[in-house]
């Protein structure tokens, strides 16, 4: 969680002084950037210094860095403003806007622009509607991350929790009514969901295989939240968030080995601490939550260590170690049904985990299906003969079947 650093814009005010321009000599928003450095005179120096372009008349080639698509489309759209009022030698000396007054002119236009394969970054639409350039075609656009994650948090402002499933790259698992309602409590009840009322996107990037993808936004102008998106057929879809900045994304497997050894250690209020703080950055780590849900069963907190162990199977519903202490406590407080469909579930994955195996068959000896707990006991013994509770549930096997048959 970010606190009070908020350099702001020093030329609007407003939104975050993300850059230090060299020409103002203070720090600015990437909006006042585009605005300076569109005239082409800002100092080679500088990374965001737009170099002039020659080729196709320069209107669709920057020459510059955006740390944003967003921030790249808003200087082209600047780019396309001075294009159209400028005397264009690939029109013979004309200007685009007074060409555009007609018929003949637009036609010239759109022809020029249809005849050239256009990327779909490149805000065409904004240069069709400027010049009433009613033939142009416009590429189908692809499907931009950044719009998707400023989606997502646009259905959080308006708190339409159940929409936010749709977007997520692994929503198949919300099927489970169970999950689901995990989910829309998580989000709703989240103090820091609850507070967000508005966001600016800073910055973007992309993973070389180009299927992943962070999205950074400030909000509130106050704290900073990183979106971790997935491209999951042709669709860029939420993964997680990081209440941080995009830097914090490769610190997580760090902070849960750090609590796993105080854990290991028996460092509990230690652990906890650092949970505390870390929870608050990695809302969406399964592995957190299910430290957490130790630690509270260690408290014999059976409350607090069922929702945590929950959340770690919402979050990842083959963490096998998360489903199994969650089916634990499943099974102590006689939710018997629910406890024996989690183990089922962990032995589909894993068909061999001896300690859900022996649970289930426990379980199976108290409802009386006797064949089939020992065809499981007999299982595990084969795998681990030396598996005592194993071995303590075939005595009470063959006790019960003795009773039966008399
Ligand atoms: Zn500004």
């Amino acid at each position: 969680m970010s606190f009070f650093h908020n350099t702001r814009c020093r030329i609007c005010r407003e939104n975050k002084g993300s850059r230090f321009c060299l020409r103002v000599g203070k720090d600015i928003c990437w909006h006042d950037c585009n605005l300076i450095r569109i005239d082409e005179k800002c100092s080679e120096n500088c990374r965001y210094s737009l170099k002039h372009s020659s080729e196709k008349g320069g209107i669709f080639i920057l020459k510059t860095n955006a740390d944003s698509q967003l921030e790249y489309r808003d200087l082209l759209r600047r780019q396309m403003d001075k294009w159209v009022i400028s005397v264009q030698p690939v029109f013979s000396g004309k200007i685009p806007l007074e060409m555009a007054a007609g018929d003949q002119g637009r036609k010239e236009l759109t022809d020029f622009f249809n005849s050239f394969d256009i990327p779909a970054i490149i805000p065409l639409e904004y240069l069709k509607k400027r010049l009433d350039l009613e033939r142009l075609k416009i590429r189908e656009r692809e499907d931009l991350y950044e719009e998707n994650a400023a989606h997502f948090l646009d259905l959080i402002i308006t708190r339409e929790w159940e929409k936010l499933i749709e977007l997520l790259s692994d929503s198949e698992k919300y099927h489970d009514e169970i999950y689901r309602a995990n989910f829309i409590k998580r989000y709703s009840q989240s103090r820091f969901m609850k507070k967000i009322n508005e966001y600016e996107l800073i910055s973007s990037a992309l993973s070389e295989p180009k299927d992943k993808a962070l999205v950074y936004f400030e909000i509130n102008r106050r704290y900073d939240l990183t979106i971790l998106m997935e491209k999951v057929n042709q669709n860029w879809l939420i993964d997680s968030r990081i209440f941080g900045k995009p830097e914090l994304v490769k610190g997580e497997n760090e902070t849960y080995q750090q609590v796993a050894l105080l854990i290991s250690q028996n460092e509990l209020a230690a652990a906890e601490k650092l949970l505390e703080q870390y929870s608050g950055i990695y809302p969406d780590s399964s592995d957190l939550h299910y430290y957490a849900g130790l630690i509270h069963a260690f408290r014999k907190d059976k409350g607090k260590a069922e929702a945590s162990f929950l959340t770690a199977c919402e979050l990842d519903p083959e963490f096998s170690d998360a489903k199994y202490n969650y089916a634990l406590i499943k099974q102590s407080t006689g939710d018997i049904n629910r406890a024996e469909v989690l183990y089922r579930e962990i032995l589909q994955n894993k068909p061999e985990e001896i300690k859900s195996m022996n649970n289930l068959a426990a379980i199976w000896l108290d409802k009386g299906q006797l064949q089939e707990a020992r065809r499981l006991l007999e299982k595990i013994i084969k795998l681990d003969k030396d598996f005592a509770v194993a071995q303590q549930n075939l005595k009470r096997l063959e006790q019960l079947e003795i009773d039966k048959s008399r």
